[in-house]
């Protein structure tokens, strides 16, 4: 088996049951376009980021994203985040997967919410990190604005059984 796993991109018509990942950010939560892949037959996943949000939105330190356990009530207050901004992507179209967003400004690391609470509560079948033998899967990564750059976001970067070499095509564009 094979899939893809796109990281905030647009849809290449070309490929087919792809799993595309939103953000709920603006400029990746669009309504629209979540609607439209859904109903060509691909899978939206939600590409989470609720811990970061709930830090910052509490003026949680930086310094502190790596303390345990996180300080106060972090962890319910991104847990409740992720419930509620998960539910706005399901009125769009079913969500069975999730995938961490993880920013290369940010110490956070946003699967931390799954020391406290299990992703499969909420009815997600899988979350890459934990969830996917990066030994069998070609992976691609557009972080840092190029595909598949070494120095990519450490969050973004798996070990793969599989490399770009060879006759690969990208054909899409990425958006800016
Ligand atoms: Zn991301």
């Amino acid at each position: 088996m094979f899939e893809l796993i796109f990281h905030d991109c647009h849809l290449p018509s070309a490929l087919h049951n792809t799993n595309q990942y939103f953000r709920v950010v603006p400029e990746s939560f669009d309504p629209v376009v979540i609607k439209e892949i859904s109903g060509l037959g691909h899978e939206i996943g939600y590409h989470y980021e609720d811990l970061s949000m709930a830090a910052r939105s509490m003026g949680v330190r930086n310094r502190d994203a790596r303390s345990s356990p996180l300080p106060g009530d972090l962890l319910e207050k991104g847990i409740a985040q992720f419930e509620s901004n998960l539910e706005k992507l399901r009125e769009l179209a079913p969500v069975k997967t999730i995938c961490m967003h993880g920013s290369q400004l940010s110490k956070w690391d946003n699967r931390r919410l799954w020391e406290k609470y299990d992703y499969r509560d909420f009815g997600i079948a899988g979350e890459p990190y934990f969830d996917v033998d990066y030994s069998r899967v070609l992976y691609i990564t557009d972080t840092g604005r190029s595909w598949n750059k070494r120095d990519a976001s450490i969050c973004d970067k798996v070990n793969s059984g599989f490399s770009m070499a060879g006759d690969v095509t990208l054909i899409w564009k990425k958006p800016q």
